[in-house]
């Protein structure tokens, strides 16, 4: 539970997801903006996920989240995009095999899906959409992100969450589970459409406060 600062503006980071969490508070908490989880704000609702595009659902999220707690509020929807797979699981990267399922499960699953597939085919790429939204004006923006890698035959690594074993980015010859949250940062969709989302905040800070 986060203390409620008068100075800073707030605002709520609208995602369950603790791997997504953790990378956007950190980022987050290093500008003037004072990050609020949903549970900091008193919100139990789940929203469905009912777009087609990530950019649809991460609008959804922010804009329903919002709405219910009255403040500045940020929304990722991410998933990964396997070419051999004509770009699934996609924006069902969450729900890849049903529910009842865990990262692992999913991993498990992805592998056997790919199994007999040749190496040059594994190529894949992750990739954010982080929406904000404005409660003095009730619009939202959004920004983009992406990192292109191959999926890896076994996992690696034991950092980041979901699919970040499975996801190997040649530039570090590692994959993504084998990288600090620092390093990953600086390279991952998230990173990149995060910084993209800091620097429109930064420039808008009198505006986003109402003044
Ligand atoms: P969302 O909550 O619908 O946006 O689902 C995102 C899902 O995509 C996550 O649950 C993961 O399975 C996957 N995903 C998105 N970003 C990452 C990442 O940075 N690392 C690993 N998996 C990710």
């Amino acid at each position: 539970m986060k203390n409620i600062s008068e100075s800073q503006i707030d605002m709520v980071i609208a995602t369950r997801n603790s791997g997504k969490m953790n990378e956007m508070w950190k980022m987050l908490s290093e500008t003037t903006y004072n990050p609020l989880s949903l549970d900091d704000v008193q919100i139990n609702e789940e929203v469905e996920e009912t777009g087609v595009t990530f950019r649809e659902n991460a609008i959804l999220k922010a804009k329903t989240y919002g709405k219910l707690c009255g403040k500045l509020t940020l929304a990722d929807d991410s998933g990964i995009e396997v070419d051999a797979l004509d770009g699934q699981p996609g924006i069902y990267s969450a729900r890849y095999g049903g529910e009842g399922k865990d990262d692992n499960d999913r991993n498990e699953l992805l592998l056997k899906n790919l199994s007999g597939i040749s190496e040059d085919k594994l190529t894949a790429r992750f990739r954010c959409v982080v929406a904000l939204w404005n409660p003095i004006n009730d619009a939202s923006v959004t920004f983009e992100g992406r990192i292109e890698g191959k999926i890896t035959r076994n996992v690696r690594g034991s950092n980041g969450f979901g699919y970040d074993p499975l996801f190997f980015f040649p530039e570090k010859n590692k994959t993504l589970a084998e990288l600090s949250i620092q390093e990953k940062e600086v390279v991952s969709h998230r990173g990149k459409a995060m910084r993209e989302a800091i620097m429109y905040l930064e420039q808008n800070e009198s505006s986003l406060r109402g003044d």
